[in-house]
């Protein structure tokens, strides 16, 4: 897919979604640097990466000055993605502060780093910045609905800022940039004590506990295969755009979290019982991806049916839950 063979860059490598990225750019020969500062990652993400000969990985965190492991090779990237950022809400409110600097900060120590080495980044930016939206589904000419002043906004605002540093820096002609709109992402190599609403449940499901239903589960998530959205990222990534425009990464299946229960018991062969807790402030109601423009300019779409993706990664967890005892965040 990539025609250039310099060094890629993939900030918050470690985490869920950069693994597979990670594992995806190596499985087509690219060279890749991993910088992540562990934060939010699963340990064992790195295992299958760090014996490739390509792989590299560096332990920064991306709010402070770049290491010079990483900066002495500025003139080798030509590709950066910037993943970095505690996704999963319960986490990245555990620090708004760290959070909000990751994409302010972070990103424009990137975005520098790109201008410095001509490379093109991709920042993986968020349906967050549709916030509560008023507007169903979300097409990309949305401008959103975030409260700036809740406990998410360290997460919202902060991608709405990173994005208006990346069409600043492209607007100027200091670096080329791609910004995807990533919606709700699940798969193998999420932390089963993220807090998330796949892995908890997943979890809960195998685990024969109570399922957590937050408020009374009639809000909607539209949810993403992995696997397609690093499809549509490396897409992204590679597309000769020729306007300044975020590209919505996710899957237009929108589903209720009750109708998400009802798939998992489907798969699992029984019923499953419900924790109903309270629905957490700002939480939005309803959110599906528009993705005419990833249709249209990338020739992507989600190909992973929502049933097909759940029995993978019911079988990922079950594996980890035998091998794993980790602290789960419900
Ligand atoms: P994740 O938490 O698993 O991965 C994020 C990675 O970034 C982790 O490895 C973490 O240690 C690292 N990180 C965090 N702050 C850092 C910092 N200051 N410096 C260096 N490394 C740092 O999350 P994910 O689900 O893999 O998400 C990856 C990216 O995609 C994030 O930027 C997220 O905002 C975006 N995104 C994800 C989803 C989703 O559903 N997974 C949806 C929308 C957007
Ligand atoms: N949710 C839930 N039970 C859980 C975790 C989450 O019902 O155990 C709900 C949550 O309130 C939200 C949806 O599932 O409405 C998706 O939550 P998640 O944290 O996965 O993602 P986000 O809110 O960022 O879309």
């Amino acid at each position: 897919m990539n025609g250039r063979r310099g060094l890629t860059l993939v900030a918050g490598g470690a985490g869920f979604v950069g693994s597979h990225l990670g594992r995806a750019l190596l499985d087509a020969g690219e060279r890749v640097m991993c910088v992540d500062n562990l934060q939010t990652s699963r340990e064992t993400n790195l295992l299958g990466l760090q014996n490739h000969a390509n792989f590299r990985f560096v332990r920064a965190d991306i709010t402070e000055p770049l290491p010079a492991e990483v900066m002495e090779r500025a003139g080798e990237f030509t590709r950066i993605y910037n993943l970095a950022c505690a996704a999963s809400p319960p986490l990245y409110q555990e620090n708004p502060e760290h959070t909000m600097l990751t994409s302010v900060l972070g990103t424009n120590r990137l975005l520098r780093l790109a201008e410095q080495s001509g490379a093109r980044l991709l920042l993986a930016s968020t349906s967050e910045v549709y916030g509560d939206p008023e507007v169903h589904p979300q097409p990309e000419d949305y401008r959103g609905h975030v409260n700036c002043t809740g406990p998410r906004a360290c997460y919202d605002e902060g991608k709405r800022a990173a994005e208006s540093l990346a069409f600043d820096f492209a607007r100027a002609g200091r670096a080329e940039v791609r910004v995807a709109r990533i919606f709700n992402t699940y798969g193998p190599n999420m932390r089963m004590d993220d807090g998330r609403v796949i892995s908890n449940l997943v979890c809960q499901a195998l685990s024969g506990e109570p399922l957590t239903v937050y408020g009374d589960g009639s809000q909607t998530r539209s949810f993403c295969y992995v696997a397609d959205t690093v499809d549509g990222l490396r897409r992204l990534m590679e597309s000769p755009l020729a306007e300044l425009q975020p590209v919505n990464i996710g899957n237009p299946e929108e589903i209720t979290i009750k109708q998400l229960v009802n798939a998992l018991a489907a798969i699992i062969g029984h019923p499953l019982e419900l924790e109903y807790r309270e629905l957490p402030t700002d939480d939005p109601k309803r959110r599906r991806p528009v993705i005419a423009r990833a249709k249209e300019l990338l020739g992507w779409q989600p190909t992973t049916a929502l049933d097909q993706g759940l029995e993978k990664t019911l079988a990922w967890f079950a594996h980890e839950l035998k091998t794993n005892h980790a602290r789960r965040l419900v």
